[in-house]
């Protein structure tokens, strides 16, 4: 049977989760990833890798979901969450640099859904107490929550090497 030849436009984490997808989707099947840059002179190499969904308006230009219905946000969500999870737990979580960080997400206003779609995603999901927020002064309202974190300096050349084949 003639090889399968795929090419991925793109090396920052989108063109690298795909290829490395591809890679295990169609066994025997070459990948190649055309990009004008490579990690670590990517958009992704700047991300905090935190993974959240933003729908505030500081990040609307980097994610407008508007068109996107919520229980398919939801949906996706979920699935990246427990396709991290799998990774964070795994023996590949070092190499990988994904972890299970906890903090506080606040507001200087409240937002509009206090309890996000995403609450019962991400881990211990809770209103900040009047305690925690008054380390804040500038704050009036703040959610507490666990969740996963992409170290991107590990995360971008560990999918390289999965998208080549190396792992
Ligand atoms: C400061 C900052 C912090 C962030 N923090 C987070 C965060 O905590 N969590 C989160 O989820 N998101 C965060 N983001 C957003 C996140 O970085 C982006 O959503 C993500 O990196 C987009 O990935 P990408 O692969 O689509 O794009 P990029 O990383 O920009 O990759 C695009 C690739 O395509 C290549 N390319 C583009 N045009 C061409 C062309 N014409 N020809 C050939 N190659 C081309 C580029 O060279 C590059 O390799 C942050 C962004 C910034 C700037």
């Amino acid at each position: 049977m003639d090889t399968v030849c795929i090419a991925v436009v793109g090396a920052g984490v989108i063109g690298l989760s795909t290829a490395a997808c591809i890679s295990q989707l169609v066994p025997g099947c070459t990948v190649t990833v055309i990009s004008d840059r490579f990690t670590p002179d990517t958009t992704s190499n700047v991300a905090a890798g935190m993974l959240i969904p933003h729908t505030c308006a500081a990040f609307a230009f980097l994610h407008d979901l508007s068109d996107t219905p919520v229980p398919t946000q939801k949906r996706w969500f979920r699935e990246t969450f427990e396709h991290l999870s799998e990774i964070a737990k795994s023996a590949e979580a070092a190499d990988a640099g994904v972890h299970l960080v906890s903090g506080w997400q606040i507001f200087r206003s409240v937002p509009a859904e206090e309890v996000p779609f995403w609450a019962d995603v991400v881990l211990g999901f809770r209103k900040m107490t009047e305690a925690e927020l008054k380390r804040f002064p500038q704050y009036v309202f703040g959610q507490a929550f666990t969740t996963l974190k992409c170290e991107t300096s590990a995360y971008l050349p560990w999918l390289e090497r999965r998208a080549i084949g190396l792992l």
